[in-house]
């Protein structure tokens, strides 16, 4: 169970825009493996997918636009030979929906080649880009991942891992990289690891990933995440690490916790699971509603209903029945279609909800588009009362390092007090999981998480324009 993140079905919540997978491990079918681990991680992006391969001379390249079996219906991973692959799954922002943009990126330069995977956004884009064009470099794809690529390139006199820490030095915002050569394969996370990658071990061979849930399901065993401004080299001799840049203090992106990462990952020595179960308790502890039932929006609110229902001693029930077998090309994505898609991707259970005060939980609100369908669908269905408790504060800002929360002016909390929204969805009573409670399931390192979207403290200077930083050569 995950969170199946559907930006046409369930557009009403924030999107995450990547995921990378790649692996080191001579005599295994990398590309199988990476396949798989893609899979695991299709939640943070169903835009576009590719798998690079590389031999000891040369990178294969796969890629192209819609989920990772689509993909690669047509193409049998059979005719991918080599020791190593990297792996990327993409969601895309509206306007650079385009497949020159999927990745990896695999490129030929004075020394060779290399792919390049990334996971995150970079804020002084518009600045680096400006200056690589004017100096004569060339760019086919709107992302910034070819800035990275035009960097390292330029860099690269040395090694790869001099090039990624001068890069570290003129890149600024959130970047989880996998950088694969003909015969290595090198991973990087930025100076405050925003983005989550790590380590794990298959048989002689390693794996590096976006989420450990992508490891286990390929078999592997996880060492450990990356540090911030980590740089490792894996070849023929093991893991090499290099320290890089680390920025004062961490800044894990506390939302990966909340909504984008699958329970059954462990980032940064927290569960996701565990994190979610905390946040439902954390919030009957602040807000215990005199309730029947307590039911979650499946699956994202499911854990922290699981501990809401525990802590305020109230029976949990399953009141909306998730459809899992909706594609996402089942409807256009019209505006009537969107307002229809809530409806037919969750069904209330009129038999557990006719007559019953009802606390439904869900990780946040957005837009409140969602929120308002689901509360008058439950009315609809009997409930005598609705109360939404949220297992995340008020979403007041904008994310600038990787996912998609919308523009300020489309966020409900930015617009109104919270009296209003619950006016607004039509609920019997509204609250939020306070900033405070939320930072105190991670005690002590409580200081280690961007909370940007909550408070506004931005870790990293934002670009003045251009809310997602997205050069753009259209
Ligand atoms: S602003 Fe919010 S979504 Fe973006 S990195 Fe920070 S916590 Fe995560």
């Amino acid at each position: 169970m995950f969170n199946e993140i559907d930006p046409i079905l369930y557009p009403d919540k924030p999107v995450e825009e990547c995921g990378v997978f790649g692996i080191y491990a001579p005599g295994l079918d990398v590309a199988r493996i990476t396949y798989y681990g893609l899979y695991a991680l299709q939640h943070r992006g169903q835009e576009s997918a590719g798998i690079a391969v590389a031999d000891g001379s040369s990178i294969e390249l796969h890629k192209g636009m819609g989920l990772v079996p689509e993909v690669f219906a047509g193409h049998s991973l059979d005719k991918f030979s080599g020791f190593a692959a990297i792996g990327h799954v993409r969601y895309g922002t509206t306007g650079s929906s385009h497949p020159l943009n999927a990745q990896p990126l695999v490129f030929r330069y004075a020394k060779g080649m290399l792919g390049l995977a990334h996971n995150g956004n970079l804020t002084n884009v518009t600045e680096l880009s400006m200056q690589l064009a004017s100096t004569g470099s060339v760019f086919q794809s709107s992302t910034d991942s070819e800035v990275l690529v035009n960097i390292i390139a330029r860099y690269n006199a040395n090694s790869v891992e001099d090039a990624l820490m001068k890069c570290m030095i003129d890149v600024k915002g959130a970047y989880s990289l996998l950088i694969m050569s003909e015969d290595t394969l090198y991973a990087a996370r930025d100076p405050h690891g925003f983005r989550p990658l790590c380590l794990g071990r298959l048989g002689e061979g390693y794996v590096v990933a976006s989420e450990s849930c992508a490891l286990t399901t390929v078999g592997a065993t996880f060492i450990r995440d990356l540090e911030p401004g980590e740089i490792l080299r894996i070849d023929r001799s093991g893991v090499t690490s290099t320290p890089g840049f680390k920025a004062p203090c961490p800044a894990h992106c506390i939302f990966e916790y909340i909504y984008f990462a699958r329970p059954d990952s462990t980032m940064d020595g927290y569960n996701v699971n565990k994190v979610r179960r905390e946040m439902g308790r954390q919030l009957a502890r602040e807000y215990l509603v005199d309730a029947d039932i307590v039911i979650p929006v499946p699956d994202s609110g499911t854990a922290a209903a699981r501990g809401y229902a525990e802590e305020a001693g109230i029976p949990f029930e399953e009141g909306l029945m998730k459809n899992r077998y909706i594609g996402r090309t089942f409807i256009q994505p019209t505006q009537q279609m969107r307002e229809l898609g809530v409806q037919i991707k969750l069904n209330p259970i009129r038999e557990v909800l006719e007559g019953k005060r009802v606390v439904m939980v869900d990780d946040s609100i957005v837009r409140g588009t969602t929120s308002q369908k689901l509360v008058s669908m439950l009315r609809e269905a009997g409930a005598k009362e609705v109360h939404m408790v949220i297992s995340s504060p008020p979403v007041l800002r904008s994310c600038y390092y990787g996912i998609d929360t919308s523009d300020e002016n489309e966020l409900i909390a930015a617009k109104m007090p919270q009296e209003e929204i619950r006016k607004c969805i039509e609920a019997d009573g509204l609250h939020y999981l306070s900033l405070e409670g939320l930072l105190q399931i991670f005690t002590p390192k409580e200081e280690q998480f961007c909370t940007a979207c909550f408070n506004g403290n931005y870790p990293v200077e934002i670009p003045k324009s251009n809310k997602n930083a997205k050069f753009s050569l259209e």
